[in-house]
């Protein structure tokens, strides 16, 4: 927790949701008051963004959930930064587990897609996560740091990233990650920056959780230390979103 770094919270919709579900999301998150000093976003399907975009007020941003490492050509499936500010937005999410795990994403590609959003302009939530077995196994530093030097080796503007540290283990298995385990990787990873980066990146970059973050959960890691906010799954599908933006009264 730290008055320099503007509270962060991002509900990302996955796969999981169509113009109807978008149109319920929208509906309780314009009615609800929403805590000014929070920067709130969502995270869309890439074929619903204009959509959003055009739903939601200014005061909620809209991210892509991925895109690829450059700017156009033959590259079927994918979608590139520029379509992305095109279609009204000025986030995407890169790295999310999800792409590292089920698709495989390397540290190398996702450095890359980091690399080229920052320089088309977009603003990046650079994912980093660690599974049951790294923990198990006594080495989630140890994999949190590789992907962190590769990330780093892509950023050129640190005020365009957000860093969302998520505990795969804990991502929708029925077991939660405590307030000290979060608080002493996101620590670690505010350290890295310090002596990897510089202390003003450290002191101004926001980390933030992800990992089963609900309406039950947020206030107490809301006050962490090195908490600046959440990247959200299920719960930003129901009206926990807005209990976990308004988390940090
Ligand atoms: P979850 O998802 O909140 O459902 O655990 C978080 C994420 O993977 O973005």
């Amino acid at each position: 927790m730290d008055s320099q770094r503007r509270f962060f919270v991002i509900g990302n919709w996955k796969m999981n949701v169509d113009k109807s579900r978008i149109d319920s999301i929208v509906k309780f998150m314009t009615a609800a008051s929403l805590n000014p000093r929070t920067e709130a976003v969502v995270g869309c399907p890439s074929c619903y963004l204009s959509y959003a975009r055009q739903q939601l007020p200014n005061n909620i941003g809209v991210a892509a959930q991925n895109c690829y490492k450059v700017a156009k050509g033959n590259f079927s499936g994918e979608i590139s930064a520029a379509m992305i500010e095109d279609c009204g937005c000025e986030w995407v999410i890169l790295g999310h587990p999800e792409r590292r795990t089920i698709f495989h994403e390397p540290d190398d590609l996702i450095r890359e897609k980091v690399a080229h959003a920052l320089k088309s302009g977009l603003k990046v939530v650079a994912c980093v996560c660690e599974t049951k077995e790294d923990r198990d196994e006594g080495r989630t530093w140890q994999v949190l740091e590789a992907q962190m030097a590769s990330l780093a080796a892509s950023v050129s503007d640190w005020s365009r990233v957000v860093i969302a540290f998520e505990a795969l283990w804990a991502s929708n298995t029925g077991v939660l990650a405590t307030p000290n385990q979060v608080q002493e990787v996101l620590s670690q990873l505010r350290q890295w920056l310090r002596h990897n980066v510089s202390h003003s990146v450290a002191d101004t970059t926001r980390i933030i959780y992800a990992g089963s973050v609900s309406s039950d959960n947020c206030q107490e890691m809301a006050r962490l230390a090195d908490l600046d906010g959440f990247l959200v799954g299920s719960a930003a599908l129901r009206t926990d979103i807005i209990d976990i933006i308004n988390a940090r009264g």
